[in-house]
């Protein structure tokens, strides 16, 4: 078990590698490169995978239905004083969107379901293949509301862990994504169709139970057990819908506008997990400013086993176990998480091939985090650090952000939608500037707060502030693989007293769309000149008060790219 965890954390490094980001300072810093090759990392000669347009209609395959909305899920469990066992009973309040159905599939994993209900009177039901197939015998309108219920029971084979911890404490812990929710409560288990959800869990007296939302009650359950009832207003997706359940430390650090933080932590971590989340605070107060107002009733920060460096469950972000150290080197990871509230679980995508508004944003948003409180140095350090792993996949395997050849859901958990998505924001506000990037921002999350998106929504969202049109930009950063390389040849004319540059796009793909800013260098003078490259190659001649000992490509590091610059003859 052990071992195979292992692996799938090492298969899918990037959820959990964020903590692992390392300082590379010489790789991409444009001003201290040796003269006349600023910055050289090698060419990514890949395959031309040609332009796959935005138009392709959104589908991951999950087979979804357009008359039905489940509303809320309500889910009972009994979990013992031993053993791997959970006995369920879940309630799904599903409205029709339309008249005619007479079949209701939801996903349900390797259970045994003893009995379904709708609207109160026993229905018929087909188990197998991890659906549950359920007979409606009556015939409702749109409009109509019903309430399935499903009892059921069984040792989860994935999704939850009833196992010890690190401490070798028994501890209980959810962990659904992308799809493994269905391994312990039946529901359409696709983020397209989010719901709200309440957990009424009884555990031995021992344990705190924590989950997403807002603490209703707990009640003694003689002579040695508790019930713990906890409830989400705000609609979720099935793969942020989580219990916790284990013997607790619960620190409780303050509050931040009315919304309580809280960690829960394994008593043995208890100092260390409370060094390590100690700047959560100013993170919501971070992203409350920066994005819009935190989207659920409270934060909790859980140490808990995970396959994940970190998981982004709403209002209930799990933390690796392991990652409790005390040293604080798991903060990216704690940013990028609460980044997530915003993005992922609150704004989510409505299909898997667009992970990357979950996790670009995610990583680009973690990173504003230490933009703003540690300073420019840090936040350029992650920066740098996403575009070697861009352009490091890219020499492996060139592909797209927006990528639907992918069928395996931890395929997507790839550079191109983490470290590329987090790149492509901040392109779109080097295009855009400050102000009209976050006013956008600010607008996308009001207006698709609670909902799900596709990347055509952002888009459009941009493109209303920016008053421009942004189908190129995304076409050739999201739905075309590769990225520029550019090689910039420069030559002083002292007749004229002019520097000649010539600008030139030899990456196998066609041409970016791509502003550039040219820093001339000479002692301590800089001039500056934006220009935009369209095609293959461009020339350029301005005039300057002298001869530059050097130009830099990019010199503010705004865009992904590989760059070469250097002297050519006079
Ligand atoms: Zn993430």
């Amino acid at each position: 078990m052990r071992r195979t965890a292992e692996r799938v954390k090492e298969e899918h490094n990037e959820k959990k590698r964020i903590s692992k980001w390392t300082v590379s300072t010489g790789l991409l810093a444009f001003g201290h490169a040796p003269k006349a090759v600023l910055l050289v990392l090698g060419l990514g000669l890949g395959l031309g995978l040609g332009l796959v347009t935005g138009a392709a209609a959104a589908n991951d395959g999950y087979p979804r239905m357009d008359d039905v909305d489940i509303l809320h899920y309500r889910i009972q469990l009994e979990i013992g004083e031993t053993g791997r066992a959970i006995q369920g009973e879940t309630t799904i309040l599903a409205e029709m969107l339309a008249a005619g159905r007479d079949v209701l599939p939801l996903d349900l994993g390797a259970l045994t379901v003893d009995r379904v209900t709708v609207g109160g009177k026993s229905a018929a039901f087909d188990h197998s293949d991890n659906r549950l197939s359920i007979t409606f015998e009556d015939s409702y309108a749109a409009g109509d509301t019903v309430a399935v219920v499903v009892s059921y029971g069984g040792e989860p084979v994935d999704g939850l862990f009833i196992q010890p911890n690190k401490f070798g404490d028994r501890s209980v812990f959810a962990d659904n994504w992308p799809n493994r929710a269905r391994h312990w409560f039946p529901g359409v288990d696709h983020p397209y169709d989010k719901a709200t959800a309440e957990f009424i869990v009884t555990a031995p007296a021992a344990y705190d139970v924590v989950a997403n939302g807002r603490m209703l009650e707990t009640t003694a359950v003689p002579p040695e057990r508790k019930r713990t009832h906890w409830k989400t207003d705000a609609p979720i997706p099935t793969y942020c819908m989580v219990i916790g359940a284990a013997r607790f430390s619960i620190v409780r650090p303050g509050s931040w506008r009315e919304i309580p933080v809280s960690y829960y932590l394994f008593p043995g971590d208890r100092d260390a997990g409370t060094a390590d989340f100690a700047r959560s605070t100013e993170m919501l107060a971070f992203y409350t400013d920066l994005i819009g107002p935190y989207p659920y009733a409270k934060l909790a920060l859980v140490q808990s086993s995970t396959r994940f460096g970190g998981m982004e469950n709403a209002s209930a972000i799990f933390f690796s176990e392991h990652s409790i150290t005390g040293t604080r080197r798991n903060e990216a990871v704690v940013a990028h998480e609460i980044a997530h509230q915003w993005f992922g679980d609150s704004v989510t995508e409505s299909d898997w091939h667009h992970l990357w508004l979950s996790e670009g944003f995610a990583t680009y948003f973690g990173a504003l985090f230490f933009e703003e409180a540690d300073g420019d140095e840090r936040f350029h350090e992650m920066l740098a650090r996403s575009r070697s792993r861009v352009i490091d996949a890219n020499r492996r395997a060139p592909a797209p952000v927006f990528n639907p050849g992918i069928t395996d859901l931890f395929d997507l958990l790839n550079a191109y939608n983490y470290s590329k998505g987090g790149l492509v924001l901040h392109m779109l506000r080097g295009l855009m500037g400050d102000e009209a990037f976050f006013a956008g921002i600010r607008d996308f999350y009001a207006r698709f707060r609670d909902q799900t998106v596709l990347t055509r929504d952002f888009r459009s969202v941009m493109a209303t502030r920016l008053g421009e049109d942004l189908g190129w930009f995304f076409d050739q950063w999201i739905y075309r693989a590769g990225h520029p390389v550019v090689e910039v040849t420069w030559s002083w004319d002292d007749r004229n007293g002019e520097v000649a540059v010539r600008l030139s796009q030899t990456q196998p793909q066609e041409p970016y769309r791509l502003p550039v800013t040219l820093a001339f260098v000479a002692g301590d003078r800089q001039e500056r000149r934006l220009v935009e490259l369209r095609d293959r190659s461009h020339e350029f001649r301005f005039r300057l008060d002298g001869a530059p000992a050097e130009v830099l490509v990019d010199p503010d590091a705004w865009l992904l790219m590989e760059a070469r610059a250097r002297q050519g003859d006079g």
